[in-house]
């Protein structure tokens, strides 16, 4: 996604070098971040892994730099089957290749010299680097602050019991984060509990040693979790979200799948506020009878559906061979099944009612944006206490709580879309969009916030 140079402040004479955590819904936020600090005068070079880079001939205006981690391939292969285990051996391997890296970057006199590092709140490895380098990091969150407020917690729901989870607690409230239950804390499925543990709070240590922590969200929305992570974290918090909203995008944001362009022109066809979009976005993975009962729920709504089954969703299976032989045509139009989706762009599409999310935070934001209430269906981590925030304090979004049943998909449908009571969860989603809107604008708090961050950098020392 490239950004016009109209507009651009000018140069600062100093370069930033950004550091992603190389996955979907990590990678497209830091690139936005790049562009919106570029057209505040810094240079930029992304430090990226060989592993899902970027084509670096989308970003001319920014350097490149790869490091190669050389993951073994079973270890890049369980990013798909043990998310946490893959994000313990990136902050194992990638040490020494990226302390190579910035240091090389650091005695290169023909560049401008090097303000800060800005990387991913996960690539905690990188404190020690930059700290031992001179360099200050400032970390780049990619989830929400509320969801940050948990993990920042676990060390006391271990004391309090609440974790490691116990299936016996699941519908019991967690007294210490109202209105979280046990089951909405943040867990994935991993081959060793601790792992998760190991990964959260050394994500949160670090940060707390951080320069400061940048974040993908506005004070207008998460307003109570920021404060409270200002007193806990004690380093400034730099609320500068929405990113992709604030300028026009040129190009679509990077992705491993091309976009079908079909959903654009499908969705002209149809009814203002009609369609159901489902998409579970980068990395959720769903059993064969989890995909049958939402094909069926689906299609039992009556509502128009653009749904998003991005080859690997299905466990087991290369794409939609489990879908029974007709089930498409026996619609006669009223569903589109693609492999990967322009999600901004259908999220702003006029014919949108209704966003059947996995509540990353990325989706979860996008859906605020357009005023698109969701239906929530958390799948693992930060998801789940989206999804609860979504529904139970913003209001804008019914969750399914009763497991992936076709009745209960209709119904939450039917809710929604047809129903007297989705009104006020409408009502309330288009005030947030406003919101969303007025924080950039030139008195706006997320405005103020990258005033803030720019003041900020120019007087961090390196
Ligand atoms: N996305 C997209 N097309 C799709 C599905 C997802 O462009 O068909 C984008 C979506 O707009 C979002 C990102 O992929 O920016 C997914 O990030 P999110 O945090 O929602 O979920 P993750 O993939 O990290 O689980």
């Amino acid at each position: 996604r490239q950004i016009s140079n109209s507009g651009m402040e000018q140069r600062k004479g100093r370069r930033l070098v950004l550091f992603p955590l190389p996955l979907q819904g990590h990678i497209n936020p830091m690139l936005d971040l790049a562009n919106i600090l570029h057209s505040r005068g810094f240079s930029i070079t992304i430090v990226h892994t060989s592993f899902n880079s970027p084509e670096p001939s989308n970003y001319p205006h920014f350097a490149f730099r790869f490091i190669s981690e050389n993951l073994p391939e079973d270890r890049r292969a369980c990013c798909k089957t043990d998310l946490i285990a893959f994000l313990l051996t990136l902050n194992e391997e990638c040490g020494p290749p990226f302390r190579d890296c910035l240091a090389d970057l650091l005695s290169d006199s023909s560049e401008e010299p090097i303000a800060c590092l800005i990387s991913d709140a996960i690539l905690y490895f990188t404190q020690d680097v930059a700290h031992e380098l001179k360099v200050p990091r400032l970390v780049l969150r990619t989830g929400a602050a509320s969801s940050f407020c948990v993990f920042s917690a676990f060390p006391l729901l271990r004391e309090k019991g609440y974790l490691p989870i116990q299936d016996s607690q699941l519908e019991e409230p967690v007294v210490e984060l109202p209105p979280l239950r046990v089951k909405d804390l943040p867990s994935i499925h991993t081959n060793d509990p601790e792992d998760l543990y190991k990964v959260v709070t050394s994500m949160v240590n670090q940060s707390k040693a951080s320069s400061g922590m940048i974040w993908n969200t506005f004070q207008e929305l998460e307003q109570a979790a920021l404060e409270t992570l200002h007193q806990q974290l004690g380093v400034p918090l730099f609320p500068i979200g929405p990113f992709h909203k604030r300028f026009a995008a040129t190009s679509s944001p990077c992705s491993s799948l091309p976009h079908d362009e079909t959903c654009l022109s499908w969705l002209d066809k149809q009814v203002p506020q009609s369609v159901v979009y489902v998409g579970f976005g980068s990395l959720a993975i769903i059993s064969e009878t989890q995909f049958l009962e939402i094909a069926w729920g689906l299609a039992n709504s009556n509502q128009p559906f653009l749904w998003v089954v991005r080859p690997g969703l299905i466990r087991g299976s290369d794409w939609l061979e489990s879908l029974p032989d007709g089930f498409l045509e026996a619609l006669g139009g009223r569903g589109h099944i693609v492999k990967w989706a322009p999600q901004q762009q259908v999220l702003a599409h006029p014919s949108v009612g209704a966003f059947w999310t996995h509540n990353g935070w990325n989706s979860t934001l996008e859906s605020i944006c357009e005023g698109v209430p969701m239906i929530c269906m958390p799948c693992f981590t930060d998801q789940r206490v989206n999804a609860r925030y979504v529904s139970e304090v913003w209001g804008i979004g019914l969750q399914l709580e009763k497991g992936l049943e076709r009745g209960e998909i209709e119904r939450t449908i039917k809710r929604l879309m047809v129903k007297k009571g989705g009104e006020n969860i409408r009502e309330r989603v288009s005030c947030l969009k406003k919101k969303s809107y007025a924080c950039l604008s030139r008195d706006g708090s997320s405005k103020q916030s990258l005033d803030d961050l720019v003041r900020h950098i120019s007087s961090l020392e390196s």
